[in-house]
């Protein structure tokens, strides 16, 4: 966690939050770090005494601190320096299904979208004419949509998986830059790439063969980013302290995508920009079926359709979520994740701009 995010961004205690109580959150103790950020710690809320550890340079900012350790105690605990003969006899031996293998793969997936076009050892397209990157492409081409410019005050970029929008983000907004997520793993690549310039990852070939990548990306304006673990669901800021908030391939991955609109919209400043790329993608066990923007109840008005009804949350109406507006007509925009050598999963994207309005209320 670098100080200078902590004193800008002034995080409150999402625990008093949800008892309508706005507490800054103070460092009770700095257990290792440099002048420049803290590796390990422990954040504390001066009201309510609730603690929030800072692991592996990551403050883990969330409203059940303890529910969060319990669910992720295996990435928590899991090494980071097995050379690689070992680490592929541990991967042969956990096996397929294992939380090895899961983390491995969903690691080698996001990774190499997100930096593998900065690997010199990355040659060719993946299957489908698939090349790393994409949700740089992604990004860009949402961040056309939004042509009038942007407030002043720092960016947030939520669910920001191994950390690449982060440093667009940085780079074309010259801003202060947070990313959030709450994958333990994906954190900690962001974390090191944007902050120390450097991805180490194991890229899946085939079934349980791993090749280990590891180089180094030349990002300007580093001092700007950092990576912290916060919910978008109970962000810990107060209201107004955002110009920009991104979302990419996020909404779809809430347990309460409207609970989550209604957040962002609080964080954002009057005037404020919201965009989000949505390939509607929704899994049973993360969002409950009622709680999807579209994909179901295809009997109703919208026919089961994501695009208007996620179209209704961002308009003035009934559905309307978090004061936002829509910025002019979505988009459609190729994103892709490599799963290995000969498999690649395709999407499109459906990505939306919008504006914080103050005078919509934040219903
Ligand atoms: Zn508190």
């Amino acid at each position: 966690m670098r100080p200078r995010h902590f004193e800008t961004l002034r995080p409150i205690c999402p625990v008093c939050r949800a008892r309508e109580v706005s507490s800054h959150l103070a460092i009770n103790i700095v257990e290792a770090g440099t002048d420049d950020e803290i590796t390990a710690g422990i954040l504390g809320c001066p009201n309510c005494g609730a603690e929030y550890p800072v692991i592996d340079g990551l403050p883990v900012i969330l409203p059940d601190v303890r529910r969060y350790v319990q669910d992720n105690l295996f990435y928590l605990l899991a090494r980071r320096d097995l050379t690689p003969a070992v680490e592929s006899l541990i991967g042969d031996a956990s096996g397929p299904g294992s939380a090895f293998d899961s983390i491995r793969q969903h690691v080698s997936s996001y990774v190499w979208d997100h930096w593998g076009d900065q690997d010199p050892a990355e040659t060719g397209s993946a299957a489908g004419n698939a090349s790393p990157g994409s949700v740089a492409r992604v990004l860009a081409g949402g961040l056309d949509m939004i042509s009038d410019g942007l407030a002043s005050g720092p960016v947030l970029d939520m669910g920001c998986g191994a950390g690449r929008s982060v440093a667009e983000l940085a780079a074309r907004t010259g801003r202060t830059v947070l990313g959030i997520d709450v994958s333990t793993p994906l954190a900690r690549v962001a974390r090191r790439a944007v902050v120390h310039g450097h991805v180490d990852y194991a890229r899946r070939r085939v079934g349980l063969v791993y090749d280990r990548r590891a180089f180094g990306i030349d990002i300007a304006g580093r001092e700007r980013m950092d990576v912290w673990i916060c919910d978008v669901q109970a962000l810990p800021f107060e209201p107004a302290t955002f110009a920009l908030a991104v979302g990419l391939n996020l909404l779809d991955c809430l347990g309460d995508p409207q609970r989550g609109l209604a957040e962002i919209g609080r964080v954002l400043c009057d005037d404020g920009k919201a965009l989000f790329a949505v390939p509607f993608d929704w899994t049973g066990h993360v969002t409950a079926v009622e709680g999807w923007i579209g994909g179901h109840s295809q009997r109703g008005p919208h026919g089961g359709s994501a695009e208007a009804i996620l179209d209704g949350m961002l308009s003035e109406g009934a559905l309307s979520s978090g004061g936002l507006r829509k910025l002019g007509p979505a988009r459609e925009i190729p994103w892709h994740v490599r799963l290995h050598e000969r498999s690649c999963m395709h999407y499109d994207v459906h990505v939306v701009a919008a504006r914080r309005d103050s005078a919509a209320g934040m219903a």
